[in-house]
């Protein structure tokens, strides 16, 4: 290779795929490993939470009704089966500041509707309501699962799923063959092409042999629940029933330098966020939290979203077990003096569609894990846009505990936008910054990372715990 002069001062993204040592290069394919028993396990909130649940209490974690104040002391606390909250007690009092890492564990899907079965042209369908930014007609043709709760007549809660196993079934929802689809979709926007109404999962074809019965596809669907699962058609109104791709997570590329997965926006970094807590060595000089939420991408409302007391009420529960009597004013204080990253994923540049990422700004695929000032739209709109002595001391952390990690913005000024949990937390006066794991085509069925990135954010975020 011809030697190019290259200056000392500019800055430049490299791959850090080149940077690590073989030796590392070894723990980054085993930590994805690791990582796509999580992805594939998890395709739901509850399934997260359930995962996160049984290797927190493998390593020592206690409720915090069994919990002691003493440093090193390991806690879990739920929310609904929907968010967990993993802590370690630091050697240093809370009231000095707490270090924290959120991330979301819900992801774009579909949702089922309370009543969703219906029959039409003797095929049985479920109706459905999108959940979070999809490109509807991802959606179509291809394997799709059903995860979720029902709670029956009796208040005893349903687990289900079908389509994971190889001998399951699997539901599609079909799309129009190219022959007709020239007047109906062909001049269409591609929004439009795939109507939110048509999002309808296919599940069965075999009448029922009854005259009486009006809908007899209907009915076999309705028999079959009821054999497998007791339940009847009124139970859906009290169910939450997710339809997510049916696949496993696999590698990509023919060096199998990536992971193709379902859900990785936030999930990819929710387990490094997890995983960097759980596998902390020592005790930390401060209080550390990994924080699990839900409802990140429907605008973080709800119980279960950031924006609810959960989080505040739980650092103060966990506060009360060094300071019984505190005083709000105290936790309100306790936050101002703590510091967060708020992991999510960013994109990557798309070489096909360069003309919407800002060439210098936006990151690009194995060149470390990212580090985003803000994430806004139009006009930083929506951003919490982190100091610039938040960045110094980010930078500066993972510098010094040899992260490989990459400046990063999401696509061009004006080119749209998205948002995180960030400014949530800035609101509760907590210092936070974006920092993530750059995903290709983010929030479409099959999301692309690479593993080098994964495994820089788990040590990103280890630094960050052990040096904030
Ligand atoms: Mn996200
Ligand atoms: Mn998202």
């Amino acid at each position: 290779m011809a030697e190019e002069k290259k200056s000392k001062l500019a800055y430049e993204k490299k791959s850090a795929w080149l940077l690590i040592s073989e030796n590392e290069k070894k723990k980054v394919f085993e930590f994805a490993e690791e990582y796509k028993d999580f992805i594939n396990k998890g395709k739901t909130e509850r399934e997260c939470v359930n995962y996160v649940e049984k290797i927190a209490n493998e390593a020592g974690f206690k409720e915090l009704s069994k919990a002691k104040y003493k440093a090193g002391e390991k806690i879990i606390i739920k929310n609904s089966n929907k968010n967990v909250i993993l802590a370690i007690i630091g050697k240093e009092s809370m009231s000095e500041g707490i270090n924290l890492i959120v991330s979301h564990i819900d992801a774009p899907r579909l949702d089922l509707k309370p009543l969703p079965l219906i029959e039409d042209s003797e095929m049985a369908l479920l109706k459905t309501h999108y959940y979070g930014g999809i490109k509807k007609y991802h959606w179509v043709n291809m394997p799709l699962s059903l995860h979720g709760v029902i709670i029956n007549s009796k208040g005893e809660k349903i687990e289900i799923t079908i389509g994971e196993d190889e001998n399951d079934p699997v539901f599609v929802i079909n799309d129009l063959l190219p022959h007709l689809s020239g007047k109906i979709q062909g001049e269409k926007k591609a929004s439009e092409v795939i109507e939110g109404e048509n999002l309808r999962l296919l599940v069965g074809n075999i009448p029922v042999d009854d005259k009486d019965i009006q809908e007899k596809v209907k009915e076999t669907v309705l028999r079959k629940m009821n054999e497998l699962y007791g339940i009847k058609e009124e139970d859906f109104i009290s169910a939450e029933l997710e339809v997510v791709p049916a696949f496993k997570a696999r590698d990509v590329g023919i060096d199998k330098s990536m992971i193709g997965a379902y859900g990785q926006d936030d999930r990819i970094c929710s387990f490094a966020n997890f995983r960097s807590l759980i596998d902390f060595e020592g005790i930390p000089d401060k209080t550390i939290l990994s924080i699990l939420v839900d409802k990140e991408e429907i605008g973080s409302y709800g119980l279960t979203g950031i924006r609810s007391k959960f989080m505040y009420n739980s650092i103060g529960e966990i506060y009360s077990l060094e300071n019984p009597d505190y005083r709000e004013s105290e936790l309100r204080t306790l936050l101002t003096k703590s510091y967060c990253i708020s992991a999510d994923v960013g994109a990557v540049i798309n070489p096909m569609y360069k003309e919407a990422f800002d060439q210098i700004n936006s990151p690009k695929m194995g060149c470390g894990m990212l580090l985003e000032k803000y994430t806004g739209s139009r006009g930083k709109s929506g951003a919490s846009d982190a100091s610039a002595e938040l960045m110094g001391k980010l930078r500066k952390i993972f510098n010094d505990n040899k992260v490989i990690w990459q400046s990063s913005l999401l696509g061009k000024v004006d080119e749209g936008g998205g948002g995180t949990v960030a400014l949530y937390l800035a609101d509760l006066g907590i210092a936070v910054v974006d920092s993530g794991i750059g995903l290709d085509g983010m929030h479409s069925p099959f999301e692309v990372a690479s593993k080098v990135d994964l495994y820089e954010a788990y040590k990103g975020y280890k630094a960050f715990l052990k040096d904030a």
